[in-house]
Order: structure tokens, then sequence, then C-alpha cells
């Protein structure tokens, strides 16, 4: 790959749906893009196992074969992929600069921003470690571990309770542990929630410690808020669901973001704030959060930037 600092006419930030499927667009248009893709590609879908809501799968797929698929289509029309992070970029003027984690820098005339969300975890000791040994932020993934298992899900909100109702497809129980006495999820979310009688909701209570053994986790330590009270709770597993984060932080600010640090697009389009700045996917979608909406985004941020450099070229040519 050419690592002078050329101008490049679209750079991608990130892979997963979102970035594959801008690639796709923006390589058939002649653009050359380069993808970005950091050291996990293929982003989300890439743990979890059968995808059956993506179309033209009637038998569903594998996300990390999903993936894959989307990677090869990309590269049939010359898109090129580095292995790196973006840790600084400068949105100030065009073309922009990128700095990646391996010192490479690049120039770019329009930059699309991929780079999806990545799930909240409470912070307590071992969580991390735990994770694949009875932690999990993803049930679809792991869900299919926990036959007739007890597991605990943390949160309040659509995830947590959408976690909890899939759960108890595997699980002899769930119990989903929250922190007020009152959910925030969507109504019907919260009817489905109260209706399945393998669910039950231990209200007011804060998960405290992650217990394990050497074979993964065993129980929790939790406090009431309310009564004061501390109790452990033996479990197979545990599930955090207490929400997203979108992976913003190396922008530092440069680029408008709502409260929970999504990225504004305007109106229906993928545009951002800053002229030739398009961002699809995860990163700037609290809601639909979805494979197909992903690669929706992508087609059409990759069409935006075609457009606006067509229309700087023609600027330029008058
Ligand atoms: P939310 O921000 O809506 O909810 C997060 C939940 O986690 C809240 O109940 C919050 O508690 C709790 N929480 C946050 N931090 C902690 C903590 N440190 N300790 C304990 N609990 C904590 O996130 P969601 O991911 O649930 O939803 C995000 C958006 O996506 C929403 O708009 C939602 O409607 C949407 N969504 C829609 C779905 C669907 O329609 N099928 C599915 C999933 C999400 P508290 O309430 O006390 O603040």
């Amino acid at each position: 790959m050419d690592t002078t600092l050329n101008t490049r006419q679209v750079i991608i930030i990130g892979s997963g749906p979102a970035g594959y499927t801008a690639a796709l667009y923006a390589s058939r248009a002649g653009l050359n893009p380069l993808v970005i893709e950091g050291h996990e590609p293929g982003g989300q879908l890439t743990t979890t196992t059968d995808v059956e809501n993506f179309p033209g799968f009637p038998e569903g797929v594998m996300g990390p074969d999903l993936m894959a698929h989307m990677k090869k289509q990309t590269l049939r029309f010359g898109t090129e992929y580095l292995a790196a992070k973006v840790t600084d970029i400068d949105l100030s003027k065009r073309p922009f600069k990128l700095t990646c984690d391996n010192g490479h820098e690049f120039l770019a005339e329009t930059v699309i921003i991929s780079t999806g969300a990545s799930a909240k975890y409470l912070g307590l000791k071992n969580e991390m470690e735990l994770i694949g040994k009875g932690v999990s932020a993803c049930a679809t993934c792991d869900g299919f571990f926990y036959r007739n298992k007890i597991v605990h899900v943390v949160g309040g909100g659509d995830t947590a309770l959408e976690e909890a109702n899939f759960l108890t497809r595997f699980a002899s129980i769930v119990y989903l542990v929250h922190r007020k006495d009152h959910f925030r999820a969507s109504k019907p979310m919260q009817d489905r929630t109260f209706k399945n009688p393998k669910i039950q909701v231990i209200w007011n209570t804060e998960v405290k410690e992650i217990l394990f053994d050497e074979t993964g986790v065993t129980s929790l330590r939790v406090h009431n808020n309310k009564t004061n009270e501390e109790t452990f709770r033996p479990t197979d597993g545990f599930f955090l669901g207490i929400g997203h984060e979108p992976n913003t932080k190396f922008l530092k600010g440069q680029i408008t973001v709502d409260d929970h640090g999504y990225i504004k697009t305007e109106g229906t389009h993928p545009d951002t704030n800053i002229p030739g700045v398009f961002a699809c996917g995860d990163v700037q979608d609290p809601y639909y959060r979805q494979a197909i909406s992903a690669a929706g985004s992508g087609c059409q941020a990759a069409i935006r930037a075609e457009r606006f450099l067509e229309a700087e070229h023609d600027k330029t040519n008058l």
C-alpha cells in the first residue's frame, strides 16, 4: 500500500456492515477507498453466531462469514485495507489529516466514519477477564451456552429487557437486576418482560462483585440500595445490558454529537456538521442498531461522499 502522504479521495474509518458497504459503493464508483479497519475487523457481528435477519440468506448466516463475504466483495473492486486504529484526526481543514497508531499518516478529501459502538461494562474487578467465562454483553452471541442454567442480566432499558427475554429460550431462570424500582424500557418491552414466567425482577439492586472459580462465574455480590442489605446470588452467567457507547473518542470533540456521544447526522442524510465528513452505522444510530440498517447507511454515506467530490470538482473547474 502507498503510505506516502498523497491525498486520498475517500478514507473509511472502521469496518463492520456500514464500513464494508460504504467501501463497496465507493470502490465501484472508482474512488479507490482506503478502509482503516481497526484491530478487530468486522465489528460486532464477528462475535455473533447465527444471523437470521440479514436478507438474502434463507437459512441464516454466521456473523463472521457475513463479514468475511462483505469484505471479499469490496476487494473485488479495489478497496484497500489497513489494520490500524486512527488515534488522531484533524477535521479543521480539507484535506483532512489522519494519524494511525502504527504511525502512518493520511490525507483525505472525504472521510466516512463507521466506528460503531461498544457495549458498556460496570467496571467491576475481574469483569473483563471473565468475558467468555460467564460474563457477556451479548445475549445473542452467548445465550446458547446457558441452556438450563441460571443467569443474571443487569440494566433497565430496552437492551437489558430484550436480552433477558432472549435468554429465557435457554436458561432455566433469568434474574433481571435493576438499580431502580422502575424500568426505562419501552412499554411493550416491559409488558413482554412482566408476562414472561422465566424472568424474575430484582429491584433497587446493584451488582458489587463477581465471584468465580476455575470453572468461571459462580455468584454475584449484590447490594439493595433501599434496605442496605448485601446478599450473594448464585449464577452461571452474568449479562450486561446497560447500553452502548459510540466509538467517537478519537474525534476529540471535533464533530457534533448528541447527549450520548452518537454523531449527529442531518435529516435523512449521513452528513455530519463538517462538509466532507459522513457517518454511518451504529456510531450515529442509537435506535435501530441492526446490520441491515448499518449497511444501508454505509451505502448512503458513500453516495454522499461521491456527490460531494463531484460538486467540489465542478467548483474547481468553473
Ligand atoms: P439505555 O441507556 O436506554 O438503558 C441503560 C440501562 O442500564 C438503564 O436502565 C440504566 O439504569 C442502566 N445502567 C446504566 N449504567 C448502569 C450502571 N453503571 N449500573 C447499573 N445500571 C446501569 O440503553 P439501552 O441500550 O437499553 O437502549 C439504548 C437505546 O436503544 C434506547 O433508545 C432503546 O430504546 C434502544 N433499543 C431498542 C431496542 C428495541 O427496540 N428492540 C433494543 C435495544 C435498545 P437507569 O434506568 O437507572 O438509568
